[in-house]
């Protein structure tokens, strides 16, 4: 590929002077940097074409051997055009570099990449309650493994005595500069990271990233109410951040134990009580099971097997809230499958006396028996 013309790259005439040529590529590098056109290639090809443009026409002497002998005149001089594209390789740096120039960009600071703050990633933690503890609430203690600053070096990652050093590449400024024409190119030190210190005795805990994995002991608030998979946050208490970030949150995954008694459907419990024949036909008062207090159910005369009763305020409080579910009993009729002599004899004398189809609910059930037959 042959090269452009340098004059022409920078749209300026021959005989330009340096304030021309300046100002000319000032505008061209506003204009194609790739801060300012991410993903187009070819504002990055632009951009370096005319900072090398003008690395040479900024130069008396490189631009003297240019005019004479082209690009040619450049080839084997020291450096070639003096221009190391490698050095806009990290184009936050440059872009840092004008804010620090202040006329182009009007002023203000420009941050580096390499050292953004990061938020630490969430962590979950699965805890398994009983259906009571998930009714009344509870407070549990859990250990969940996470990142911790490192109590050996507390977080610098050097050997207790030793700590970091200066970083020799940077002297502790964490950035590199390149002098480039009028541009000072800064970049992130590569030794250091950014951060201006080396570590040169790593701890024996954390072997010198300052982190190291604990068992955080905590203690839960589970509300009242809650229910399979009810999530609980505990802000903050996530993996740590780095550089300065905020820490990720943790999220306590609630997996609630069936009750061999009671079913849970939203806020109302439901269960099943056994009657027998006699509490059906003439009442009762049941005791039936919640799960606070056994509470006194009347059951009234001529009760059918499957009936249900409400028992208000027996059910699941709202979480966070005010209120209670109710409990639904429902009864089964239980036929005795074994009797007594006495109870047999009882159960014939009441047979003869009951009429067959005297039961307004089961009428059609005799009367669909005597079809039948007939
Ligand atoms: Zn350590
Ligand atoms: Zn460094």
């Amino acid at each position: 590929m042959s090269k452009r013309d340098y004059y022409e790259i920078l749209g300026v005439g021959k005989d330009a002077r340096d304030p021309e040529i300046k100002g000319a590529y000032r505008k061209l590098a506003l204009k194609f940097h790739p801060d300012r056109n991410p993903d187009d290639p070819h504002a990055e090809e632009n951009f370096k074409e005319a900072s090398e443009a003008y690395s040479v026409l900024s130069d008396a002497q490189k631009r003297a051997a240019y005019d004479r002998y082209g690009h040619a005149g450049l080839q084997g001089a020291a450096g070639a055009a003096g221009f190391n594209p490698e050095a806009f390789t990290d184009f936050s740096d440059i872009l840092g570099n004008f804010f620090d120039l202040g006329d182009l960009f009007g002023g203000g600071g420009g941050g580096r990449r390499h050292n953004r703050a990061q938020r630490g990633e969430d962590v979950r933690y699965d805890l398994e309650l009983t259906f009571e503890e998930a009714v009344f609430g509870m407070n549990a203690d859990i250990q969940v493994a996470r990142m911790d600053r490192c109590d050996r070096c507390a977080g610098a990652g050097s050997e207790p005595g030793s700590g970091p050093t200066q970083c020799p590449t940077c002297h502790g400024r964490g950035e590199v500069l390149y002098q480039q024409s009028f541009l000072s190119i800064r970049r992130t030190c590569s030794t250091c990271g950014g951060s201006g210190r080396v570590i040169r005795n790593p701890c024996g805990q954390c072997r010198g990233n300052g982190f190291r994995q604990i068992q955080r002991k905590l203690k839960v608030t589970v509300p009242a109410g809650v229910d399979n998979n009810t999530r609980i946050r505990l802000a903050t208490e996530g993996q740590p951040g780095s550089n300065g970030g905020p820490p990720g949150d943790l999220y306590v995954f609630l997996k609630v134990k069936e009750h061999a008694f009671f079913e849970r459907h939203e806020q109302d419990l439901h269960c099943t009580i056994p009657i027998n024949l006699a509490q059906a036909a003439l009442g009762a008062e049941i005791d039936v099971p919640t799960l606070d207090q056994p509470h006194k159910l009347k059951i009234p005369e001529g009760t059918q097997s499957g009936a249900q009763f409400r028992v208000r305020h027996k059910g699941v409080p709202v979480v966070n809230g005010s209120g209670r579910g109710d409990l639904y009993v429902h009864v089964e009729v239980q036929i005795p499958t074994r009797l007594t002599r006495d109870q047999k004899k009882l159960m014939e004398q009441l047979r003869d006396t009951l009429p067959v189809d005297n039961a307004p609910a089961e009428k059609g059930l005799f009367d669909k028996v005597k079809d039948y037959f007939m």
